[in-house]
């Protein structure tokens, strides 16, 4: 296992430089009044593809050698690392290869395709998915891009933290959607290296937090992958997982849980405070804060992580209307 260290996330950064956007830092007047700290909202959802995930995506494909440009790469992911990864892709000229199962929604198979991957459908669940993606991988010699747990998708993801340390180096508190872990554990090794002080507090849904579980027990852990808000935060983090569990075990000082409800609320108040938009996952770090679950002494930077949110849940949720949860993904 490599491990990983600030300068390779500078690295990340210069490789990447001119390919993604340089999000905004922006101070939130009703979060602040509402805590009575500093709170300001980094806003991640407006990243080209709607999400962090390019950053990691575009430093993997960056990263390929002559001969792997030529050979592609592959996925499983129909969420925002497979729209990231198509992107990235399509961007530098290299094939991208999407495996998805026969159950995946015809407009998410469409959204990809218009990025340019080749669509590959392929068994009735996800895990047959992925075995038809390792065995295409190997067959064809492509390259199999993790969503969180591979060194230089961690290193991109950890350029938001660059950002964030030097726009506010005064922060004391940083708030981070948690998932696999992938952007968690880079910005906080980014942070975290420049402010050794500060505090990074992850956070997860209620329904089957993977990571949390983990981190309760020890070691990587299987949990029940339940329907929420915020699907892009669904599923596990690998029983052989190498490289996220270790770091956001020595790295987050906390883990926080918020409910459906919680999350919702967030939505909802983002989009009425902030007139933005933001999925459920982008939204967990603000449910956090306003279901005071977060303890605020000093400022806050609390990070908006995507905004991919079907059109119709989102106007139910701003119009305070109930969500069935079989209307709810769970999982990318
Ligand atoms: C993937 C994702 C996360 C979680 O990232 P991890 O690296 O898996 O922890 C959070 N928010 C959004 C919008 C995502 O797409």
């Amino acid at each position: 296992m490599t491990k990983l260290s600030r300068t390779d996330i500078e690295r990340a950064r210069e490789r990447i430089h001119g390919r993604i956007l340089r999000t905004p830092l922006r101070r939130s007047a009703s979060l602040s009044k509402q805590s009575g700290a500093p709170v300001s909202l980094k806003h991640e959802q407006l990243q080209t593809t709607g999400s962090f995930k390019l950053r990691g995506a575009t430093n993997a494909v960056l990263s390929l050698t002559t001969d792997a440009r030529q050979r592609g790469v592959i996925t499983v992911s129909t969420g925002n690392h497979g729209r990231a990864l198509a992107h990235a892709s399509a961007q530098e000229g290299v094939a991208c290869t999407v495996c998805m199962s026969s159950l995946v929604p015809q407009n998410k198979l469409e959204n990809i395709r218009a990025l340019g991957a080749q669509i590959h459908v392929i068994g009735r669940s996800q895990d047959e998915a992925e075995l038809e993606a390792k065995r295409l991988a190997k067959e064809h010699g492509m390259v199999m891009v993790h969503p969180f747990d591979q060194t230089d998708i961690i290193a991109g993801q950890g350029t938001l933290g660059l950002e964030i340390i030097e726009e506010a180096p005064e922060a004391e508190c940083l708030v981070v959607p948690l998932s696999g872990g992938g952007l968690a554990a880079g910005v906080a090794l980014a942070a975290k290296a420049a402010k050794p002080r500060l505090r990074v507090i992850g956070v997860s849904m209620a329904r089957g937090a993977a990571m949390a579980a983990s981190l309760n027990a020890g070691h990587p852990i299987e949990v029940e992958e339940l329907p929420t808000l915020a699907d892009a935060l669904g599923g596990g983090i690998g029983l052989d997982n190498r490289h996220t569990f270790a770091m956001a075990r020595d790295l987050l000082d906390e883990v926080v849980l918020v409910e459906e409800a919680e999350i919702s609320a967030a939505i909802a108040h983002v989009w009425r405070e902030e007139s933005e938009m933001v999925e459920g996952a982008g939204a967990v770090g603000v449910a956090a804060l306003v279901a005071g679950k977060v303890r605020t002494s000093g400022p806050t930077i609390i990070i908006l992580s995507g905004r991919n949110i079907d059109a119709s849940l989102h106007r139910s949720i701003i119009e305070g209307k109930p969500v069935a949860a079989s209307t709810l993904g769970a999982g990318e």
